[in-house]
């Protein structure tokens, strides 16, 4: 028997690694297993986004407007726009369910230090060459936009130490990187630390 509280999951990744396809197997092979924190953004939706499912779209003053009121868990300014958790995401936790948090890495930070029990994630692509490969692969984009997408991808992946774990999306792997994620998650919940209550049980005789 292991712990049944659903835990925060923290996913992070470069533009290039393929996160949101990983998300999206993880989602799809274990439906009643996930809930997605929904966050709150100040870009403007791309097509096929929707309001309330991919983001919350808020204009900058009713982003700031929440901070005021202390309704964001985390914020951070990525590209010139502000991406945040509201805290009553946090209620999703609730059901049992684990948590997904989609957010780049200064949020994970943040995140980590306000939930240590959290589990982060780092989404990696298997090599650099691989990285270029997938950036190029995006379509109409300058040299210059891939070596500025570089850059910011090498930046994000200095960061990768500061994760618990990384797991890497080959291509076409994101399926095998959901089940790796799987197994992270079934293995925390079996740690004696977030199984106390299982050992008193066992113990109080
Ligand atoms: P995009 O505009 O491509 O959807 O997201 C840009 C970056 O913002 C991605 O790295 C994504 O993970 C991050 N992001 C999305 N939501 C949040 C959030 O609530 N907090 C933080 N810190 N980052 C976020």
């Amino acid at each position: 028997m292991t712990s049944k509280q659903g835990l925060l999951l923290v996913i992070s990744g470069c533009a290039g690694t393929g996160k949101g396809t990983v998300i999206a197997a993880l989602q799809s092979a274990y439906p009643d297993d996930f809930a997605y924190s929904v966050s709150a953004t100040t870009r403007p939706p791309r097509p096929g986004e929707v309001d309330h499912t991919h983001y919350h779209f808020l204009t900058r003053e009713a982003f700031e407007d929440a901070i005021l009121h202390a309704q964001m868990l985390e914020y951070t300014e990525y590209c010139g726009n502000l991406y945040g958790t509201p805290k009553s995401e946090l209620i999703k936790t609730e059901s049992g369910r684990h948590l997904i948090l989609e957010i780049e890495v200064e949020g994970a930070r943040n995140i980590k230090r306000l939930y240590p029990d959290a589990v982060s994630v780092f989404i990696a692509p298997p090599d650099p060459l691989t990285l270029e490969k997938r950036l190029r692969g995006r379509g109409t984009n300058t040299d210059e936009d891939i070596r500025n997408r570089m850059r910011t991808a090498r930046a994000e992946l200095a960061s990768i130490a500061d994760y618990d774990y990384v797991v890497v999306n080959e291509d076409d792997g994101a399926e095998e990187a959901a089940m790796q994620i799987m197994r992270i998650l079934r293995a925390e919940q079996s740690r004696t630390a977030r199984c106390a209550a299982l050992i008193a049980d066992l113990t109080a005789t």
